[in-house]
């Protein structure tokens, strides 16, 4: 019986609300490189066309919802007794509106600004394109509070805490395969957890768990967290 979940959610859970993946089949992001969008060097080269993109996946966020696997979530975080942690790489705030609350971003939020200059973080919901005045310093240097690639993913720290302290390590619609998320599950299995993937297929990373369950994690996310609250 698990005392402690950890729980590691990636594009696969948000795919289902109607949320473009980060990769697409094509290798693209709604149409963009990820090289043109997500990294500092496109944000220092040509910061109207990253600001663009960004407005336009916050703006997004309103056609869409949570589905099926982020209330099942929230329920099993609202009920489970024990040490919780949801790991989220999705930037999108589906999981708080399905009513998570042991939750990290680990790689940010498209509802977050952050000031480049003073470090400061605040909530943003509208566009940042063309308003870029730090509100805090007035340093010109706002940005979307996303983690670009090359940059440290967040709390790092408090995860590996948590993963040490786990016994149940769950990766739900993410291949596993890519870092950080390897790493997780791989510290969790040296360190005794068990290890459970809910994924639409067999990923690369299917190795590292002691059980791998294939579907669409609207079903399969319901259906374990009722088992395990039976
Ligand atoms: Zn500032």
């Amino acid at each position: 019986m698990a005392h402690n979940i950890v729980i590691l959610t990636g594009a696969g859970i948000s795919a289902e609300s109607g949320l473009a993946t980060f990769r697409g089949p094509d290798g693209l992001w709604e149409g963009h490189r990820v090289e043109d969008v997500c990294t500092p060097e496109a944000l220092a080269r040509d910061p109207a066309t990253v600001h663009r993109f960004y407005d336009a996946r916050r703006a997004n966020l309103a056609n869409v919802g949570p589905n099926a696997a982020h209330r099942a979530l929230a329920r099993l975080d609202a009920t489970w007794p024990g040490e919780l942690l949801i790991v989220t790489q999705n930037v999108d705030d589906l999981h708080e509106r399905a009513g998570a609350e042991r939750l990290i971003h680990i790689h940010g939020r498209l509802l977050g600004a952050l000031c480049a200059a003073c470090g400061e973080r605040r909530e943003w919901t509208g566009p940042m394109g063309g308003r870029l005045d730090c509100p805090s310093c007035s340093d010109p240097a706002l940005r979307p509070d996303i983690v670009f690639f090359g940059e440290m993913p967040y709390a790092m720290d408090a995860i590996d805490r948590a993963i040490a302290r786990c016994d149940l390590f769950v990766s739900i619609g993410t291949s596993g395969a890519v870092y950080p998320a390897a790493g997780f599950v791989r510290s969790a299995k040296y360190q005794g957890a068990r290890t459970l993937e809910l994924n639409l297929e067999p990923s690369e990373g299917s190795m590292f768990f002691d059980e791998t369950r294939t579907g669409p994690a609207s079903v399969l996310v319901p259906e374990w967290v009722e088992t395990l609250l039976a």
